[in-house]
């Protein structure tokens, strides 16, 4: 009996299929993203939300809903199912009774990151390859290091060189060839394809494999769980190239076809700074694509995207949601990192920060009400952006 329910890929604008079993970057018709389809009413016949809910503490949790197709590749470091923490001060000074925090920072590497490459890797691994490369200008490099050396892959990662010291130096102690490359994390993507291309180097960026977003999605799957089956009304997720937020809309659609939640969707809040906000000047013009943002700058590492390779995908959950997109300065979001410590004990990365001053924003502007369930996305650990402090 297969121990997965993954069938095919799909291009996310061009609808063709893909064989799961060769190697897949992004549509080869179309140069968009590719999304892996699963045979969900064959898993609504069998998986129950019962079998879940006796599972260990991992991602893992949704097995036959992820892209593996022998348990043998999977590559584990205890990745996901991450705690929801009441935050009940917050809550009562923003007049949120229902506000919660889904702490990211447990994951190994210290970031939701972990997610992602954990399935990239793992998928990897099946599918032979040896040697992967990546831009990260954050967590990424990190994250992507550390599965890499579990699976005895090397890693190469290409990083601007005024990314934090820490995700340069993690990268390096798990081994992967680091390369500090001037400029932002579009110029370091630049000179990785310059070196790839006289190697068999393949290519983890964010949406242009096909797997990070399965890793990504288990945290919709999560809330649902840790909500009893009752998604929240609103989620507030720090953008950057948007997978989180991609493949939560995705797993709620998942879960909509399995029969395990019903009823209304959460509106979902794309939050970004002030200083690369391409996202939210997308959405306030109504578009389906972003511009490419000239002279990104911010202290906010994860969310220095100048352009998301699946901008379209991220506009249209926000569309589909109700939801919206806002952008918060760098001085306010250091300013929440300071108050939320101090006032309920969590080191937000300035990422999550940013995420606390939007929901500041929506409740004065009346868009989010007391009576909302709402969850902010602390997408990686504070503790790792010293030089801030
Ligand atoms: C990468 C990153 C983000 C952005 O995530 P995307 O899924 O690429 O939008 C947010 N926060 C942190 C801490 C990150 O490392
Ligand atoms: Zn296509």
């Amino acid at each position: 009996m297969s121990t997965t329910f993954f069938t095919h890929l799909r291009c996310s604008s061009c609808n063709r299929s893909y064989s799961p079993h060769v190697i897949q970057a992004f549509c080869p018709a179309c140069n968009k993203t590719l999304l892996a389809e699963y045979d969900l009413d064959a898993a609504r016949r069998f998986l129950t939300r019962d079998m879940i809910q006796k599972r260990e503490g991992t991602l893992w949790r949704y097995r036959e809903l992820l892209p593996v197709f022998d348990d043998s590749n999977i590559v584990s470091l205890g990745e996901g199912w991450t705690p929801i923490i009441h935050t009940e001060k917050l809550g009562r000074e923003l007049g949120l009774p229902f506000l919660s925090i889904k702490e990211e920072a447990y994951n190994p590497s210290g970031s939701f990151k972990a997610r992602g490459l954990c399935l990239a890797v793992s998928k990897a691994k099946e599918l032979g390859i040896a040697e992967v490369a990546m831009p990260s200008a954050g967590n990424a490099g990190g994250a992507l290091a550390a599965y890499a050396a579990k699976a005895e892959m090397k890693a190469h990662i290409f990083m601007p060189n005024d990314t934090p010291a820490v995700n340069i130096k993690e990268a390096s102690l798990y081994g992967a060839s680091v390369y500090l490359v001037d400029g932002n994390i579009s110029d370091a993507a630049k000179k990785m394809n310059e070196r790839r291309s006289a190697t068999s180097w393949f290519d983890m960026s964010t949406m242009k494999e096909p797997y990070r977003l399965e890793g990504k999605k288990t945290m919709g799957y999560e809330l649902a769980e840790q909500f009893a089956w009752k998604l929240p009304d609103v989620i507030l997720y720090p953008t950057g190239g948007g997978t989180g937020l991609i493949g939560m809309w995705k797993a709620f659609r998942e879960m909509e076809t399995l029969g395990w939640i019903s009823g209304k969707k959460p509106r979902m809040v794309s939050v970004q700074t002030t200083g690369c906000a391409p996202i939210v000047k997308a959405f306030r013009e109504r578009r389906r694509e972003s511009e490419f943002w000239q002279n990104a700058k911010t202290s906010a590492s994860g969310l220095r995207v100048p352009k998301a390779f699946a901008d379209t995908l991220i506009l249209d959950a926000l569309y589909e949601s109700g939801g919206t997109a806002i952008d918060v300065s760098d001085s306010e979001l250091i300013r929440e990192m300071r108050h939320v410590a101090a006032l309920e004990g969590i080191f937000l990365c300035p990422e999550g920060a940013a995420a606390v001053g939007a929901l500041r924003q929506l409740v004065m502007q009346g868009d989010v009400k007391p009576a909302d369930t709402v969850v902010v996305f602390n997408t990686g650990s504070g503790y790792k952006y010293v030089e801030l402090y």
